[in-house]
């Protein structure tokens, strides 16, 4: 069944031009961009976005990436969204990445690791609107 996700390009992969490459992949793997814009967040606005993260020991630091430096978020559509966007993502720590993912092809290491996928359907509900107005996905 159709379904949408939300995912990231991270400020590592925005750095080192991998933007459009990244969202090619992301179509050539049949997904449908629903909404796509590019900004920069603070470190509370990133705080706030991986609040499930808060215990974690590098809930600093990766707040601190996460704001420093212009993101893409994206709201993606195709069948089984969520897990297919996983699979295409690969492992969170790139050295453990399968071949052909995007983590494999452009993440440098286990936080700077180039992109973000939603979990689950509640996660991916909060995470679209996070970023996202309901007049940007109609
Ligand atoms: P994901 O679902 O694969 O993105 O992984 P998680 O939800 O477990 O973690 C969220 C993000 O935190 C990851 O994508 C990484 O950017 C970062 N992260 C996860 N594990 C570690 C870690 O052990 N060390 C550091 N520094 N960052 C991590």
């Amino acid at each position: 069944m159709s379904e949408r996700t939300f995912s990231i390009i991270k400020p590592d992969a925005v750095r080192k031009g991998y933007t459009g490459a990244i969202l090619a992949e992301i179509e050539k793997a049949g997904f449908k961009i629903i909404a796509v814009k590019r900004l920069s967040i603070s470190k509370q606005q990133a705080e706030g976005f991986y609040h499930v993260h808060a215990a974690r020991p590098f809930f600093s630091s990766l707040t601190t990436f996460m704001s420093s430096g212009p993101i893409f978020p994206l709201v993606l559509e195709k069948d089984n969204a969520i897990p297919d966007l996983r699979k295409l993502m690969g492992a969170t720590n790139p050295a453990n990445a399968e071949e052909g993912t995007i983590r494999k092809q452009y993440a440098g290491s286990i936080e700077e690791n180039a992109i973000h996928g939603s979990d689950a359907a509640e996660t991916a509900a909060f995470e679209i609107g996070y970023f996202f107005a309901g007049y940007e996905l109609a």
